[in-house]
């Protein structure tokens, strides 16, 4: 399955050569500047010399800030030996399911979902299962139909809280429902943690990884691309028990080879300093998202809800009785905005659309402007 942004963007700017103005929604990266402090880590690693090959899981520092990083955020005791550094999330999500899924293995895993898991489960020649994620669960799911598709085959169900495309956030219930199967049937469970640090509401980051027993059957995912807005960098890491580990090893060993040493370094320093550049960049994601979920719930045949984390909003367009992927080809052609239909993510996301808010105010205005006009048109 390609990766629809990519698509819509290579779409995107072919009319805007031929002199059309779009608006961009449609990409999934912060728009604010990698912090200075981390930039900076990077120079001086080259300036000396730090620029060879490092360890195939990653230089040891790095290791161990990530494994504080785990151990805090989980209230777990992790320890280096079980992380392992990525030249990025995707590569993190790779080798992890590289090492986990056999031919024949059952997978479960969100839909609509990032579409790099149902690609990479079919890759492997596992089984896709997707599990419907509903408006009306707040885009979690229904724990039964979940029950219902869980079997002696399940070799590993993946999650993604907060999610990409809905943004939604799958609570602690939710996550014990999951941790119960999982341990019932001996199932992988990979936890793709990328957008943790990018939520609005109080409270610790709820990962399955900290349930009781779960830690020995939990892979996370996470990397640098969204927390620090370093998308361009490609670093990311993998936390999981030694015999999945000493796979993912391996694989990048025979890959790989190694993460840039560079990066990492400046990875050290994105985790160890202050989260202050962080929290700002959440703060401005918590103004833009009030603003866009306002704006959409005004435009008549709307609807959409208000996600607690991350930086995207998936409104329903049912009401328009028409495909959303002939929607966002309309919106895109006629409107000059780019964004995703929601069947990018699966085809549970037929009747959305997904809308990146990771653009200025000032774009999202004009972008929510030319939105309403067109589809005022449309009814
Ligand atoms: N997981 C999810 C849900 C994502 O949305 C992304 C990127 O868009 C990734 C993983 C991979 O991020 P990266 O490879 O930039 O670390």
């Amino acid at each position: 399955m390609p990766e629809g942004a990519y698509k819509v963007l290579a779409e995107a700017q072919q009319l805007e050569r031929r002199g059309k103005s779009v608006i961009h929604l449609e990409i999934g990266q912060p728009d604010f500047d990698t912090p200075d402090n981390i930039k900076k880590a990077a120079i001086e690693a080259i300036k000396l010399g730090h620029t060879k090959y490092t360890p195939p899981l990653g230089i040891l520092p790095l290791r161990n800030e990530v494994a504080k990083f785990t151990s805090k955020s989980t209230s777990t005791n992790t320890n280096f030996t079980e992380v392992g550094i990525t030249p990025s999330g995707k590569t993190a999500l790779f080798t992890a399911m590289a090492s986990v899924i056999n031919p024949g293995d059952e997978v479960i895993y969100p839909d609509p979902g990032f579409p790099s898991y149902k690609t990479l489960i079919k890759f492997f020649g596992g089984v896709p299962i997707p599990l419907p994620l509903l408006e009306s669960e707040n885009f979690s799911f229904d724990t039964k139909h979940l029950k219902n598709i869980f079997t002696k085959q399940t070799k590993l169900i993946i999650l993604n809280s907060p999610s990409n495309p809905t943004g939604g956030i799958i609570p602690k219930k939710d996550l014990q429902e999951i941790a119960n199967l999982a341990i019932q049937y001996k199932s992988w469970v990979i936890s793709d943690e990328i957008y943790s640090q990018i939520r609005f509401s109080t409270g610790p980051y709820e990962s399955i990884y900290s349930i009781p027993k779960m830690k020995k059957q939990t892979i996370i995912i996470n990397g640098f691309s969204k927390t620090y807005s370093m998308t361009g960098w490609r670093l990311g890491w993998v936390v999981a028990p030694k015999s999945i580990m000493d796979k993912v090893d391996s694989l990048l060993t025979h890959s790989i080879g190694c993460t840039a040493s560079f990066t990492q370094e400046a990875g050290v320093k994105a985790l160890k300093d202050s989260q202050a550049t962080t929290r700002q960049m959440v703060a401005e994601f918590k103004k833009r998202r009030d603003f866009v979920v306002n704006s959409l719930n005004n435009i008549e045949g709307v609807t959409c809800l208000k996600p607690d984390g991350a930086f995207y909003v998936f409104p329903n367009i049912k009401h328009f009785k028409k495909s959303s992927s002939y929607i966002a080809n309309y919106l895109l052609k006629k409107a000059g905005v780019a964004l995703l239909d929601g069947t990018s993510f699966g085809e549970y996301g037929e009747g959305y659309l997904r809308i990146s808010y990771a653009t200025s105010i000032e774009k999202l205005r004009l972008g929510l402007d030319r939105i309403e006009s067109s589809l005022r048109k449309l009814r």
